[in-house]
């Protein structure tokens, strides 16, 4: 079989053809760095990641591109509202760059946590103006473009194709009113959908990064960096370019007016759109429903560090998300991450019980230097590809991995070394974690916690108001005791304590 993906251009599984045999090169939309990434961004990386080592696996020589948004994204997805990076600046009296940094920094450490992959080439859109600016001097010369009201606009009218990756009724976008909710606040647009390729007039003040051009001092509109990236590091015509599917309808399709646009040519290949994280109903006093819409600019989300804190390990998130296709929502609820926590236990511990029958349970060193030749174990690795192959449906790889771990007919070395295998696509760190629980139950019982009947007490409590989803009390209960200076550490084993 031949890896297939579902590309978003056409809505079809397809045979992914590379440019270049052997090399598969693709862009994904980065994080926009003015607050930490919530775990639904988080999903988006998982998924790229996903793609990125199921292409390795297939021995593809990987050319991983990523954007960092430090400039003029704006609150809405089309061009009106307030810069974000701008609006935290001023909230925290810091710099734009500084905000974006902390922020940058932030994710990635959120990334390297869920085990992914850093992209090969991270890019961030202040050290690309001059690209993003030539870019734009290319399609103005090619009649896209016109100047209203101080700032340049790409107009849709003159892209043929306009709307074709969002599948956009045409008729709907003459008449300026498309399925999409589109908001006319900016009268100088001709098209609602027309939108900003360079800002000299801003709509907030004082705006706190501004470089010259053509068309007056001042900032690209958000669209144009990815393009201007994109081709820089993986040429005018790519194989694979992805993102949330938020971005179909407004981002993508303006990237690629604005590519093609400039080149005159097919841009991307391949698009792919991993569906969203949703967290679950929540039912209120009066029997309604309502949802809790995870944002970045409502300020209403939740942080890998809040998993962290309510005593998850991020590979139990990555195990949760693996768990669903890419191409499926995900309804985040604390009893789903109690399931995923569980069940990813279960798994080490099984994969620890066959580790201590080899003679890696000492150390993990020349793990990857056995070669896989049982019939059985080939078989199975077999299944795992298909799996892979089949548009990277991971929910088929994990369970092929569970079925590998409980057959009788592989041998435990040979279990070892699938395992070994699957994990350089799934990153859960088996053979690591299994290491660790084999080490614990090694190690001598002589640091026992020293036992207080009252602080017992208060986390069995803390412990059933988690259960019954009364976060207000469990935090309450975690800072009555760290007012007494103890600290609690949740562990999946359960939750300890220590003085500060
Ligand atoms: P941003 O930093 O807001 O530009 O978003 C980063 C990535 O996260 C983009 O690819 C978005 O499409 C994606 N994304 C945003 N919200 C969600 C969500 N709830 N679930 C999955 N992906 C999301
Ligand atoms: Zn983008």
């Amino acid at each position: 079989m031949a890896l297939k993906l579902f590309n978003t251009m056409g809505r079809e599984l397809q045979e992914f053809k590379p440019i270049c045999e052997g090399k598969a090169g693709f862009y994904g939309c980065g994080p926009t760095v003015y607050n930490y990434a919530h775990i639904g961004n988080l999903r988006a990386y998982v998924f790229l990641d996903i793609l990125d080592k199921t292409l390795q696996f297939l021995g593809y020589d990987v050319n991983h591109v990523m954007n960092v948004t430090d400039i003029g994204h704006l609150s809405g997805d089309s061009d009106d509202g307030e810069d974000k990076m701008l609006k935290t600046a001023k909230e925290k009296g810091q710099s734009v760059l500084d905000i974006a940094q902390f922020y940058t920094d932030a994710f990635f450490s959120d990334i390297s946590k869920l085990n992914i992959r850093k992209p090969d080439v991270v890019c961030k859109a202040t050290e690309h103006v001059n690209e993003m600016i030539e870019l734009i001097k290319k399609i103005e010369a090619n009649g896209h473009t016109y100047m209203a009201g101080g700032n340049l606009y790409y107009d849709v009218t003159t892209f043929k194709d306009y709307g074709k990756l969002a599948m956009l009724n045409l008729d709907d976008l003459k008449a300026g009113a498309g399925k999409r909710d589109v908001v006319v606040v900016d009268e100088n647009k001709r098209n609602p959908h027309d939108f900003v390729l360079w800002f000299t007039k801003s709509k907030y003040e004082n705006h706190a990064l501004v470089w010259d051009s053509p068309w007056g001092k001042g900032y690209p509109g958000w669209h144009i960096e990815c393009s201007a990236m994109s081709m820089k590091y993986l040429g005018e015509n790519f194989d694979i370019h992805t993102g949330g599917i938020d971005h179909i309808p407004i981002h993508h399709t303006n990237e690629i007016a604005q590519s093609e646009g400039a080149t005159g040519k097919k841009w991307v290949n391949y698009w792919l759109h991993n569906e969203f994280l949703v967290i679950a109903k929540e039912k209120n006093a009066d029997g309604t429903e309502s949802q809790a819409k995870m944002s970045k600019s409502s300020g209403n989300f939740l942080t890998l560090q809040k998993l962290i804190d309510e005593g998850y390990a991020p590979l139990d998130y990555r195990f949760l998300l693996l768990g669903g296709h890419y191409r499926s929502q995900i309804t985040f609820s604390w009893p789903a991450m109690d399931g995923a926590k569980n069940s990813r236990k279960a798994l080490n511990q099984r994969i620890a019980k066959i580790l201590e029958k080899t003679e890696f349970a000492k150390s993990l060193e020349g793990v990857k230097n056995i070669k896989i030749t049982q019939d059985t174990a080939l078989s199975e690795l077999e299944n795992f590809t298909k799996a892979l192959e089949d548009d990277l449906s991971t929910p088929k790889a994990l369970s092929i991995l569970q079925t590998t771990v409980k057959n009788q007919n592989i041998s435990d070395e040979q279990k070892i070394a699938l395992i070994n295998k699957m994990d350089e696509v799934l990153s859960l760190s088996l053979l690591e974690e299994a290491k660790k629980i084999l080490d614990a139950e090694n190690q001598p019982k002589n640091d026992v916690q020293e036992s207080n009947p009252e602080i017992e007490q208060l986390i069995a409590e803390r412990a059933e108001a988690k259960k019954q989803k009364n976060y207000q009390r469990s935090d309450e209960i975690r800072d009555q005791l760290k007012a007494k200076g103890i600290i609690l550490i949740d562990t999946p084993q359960g939750t300890t304590w220590k003085y500060e």
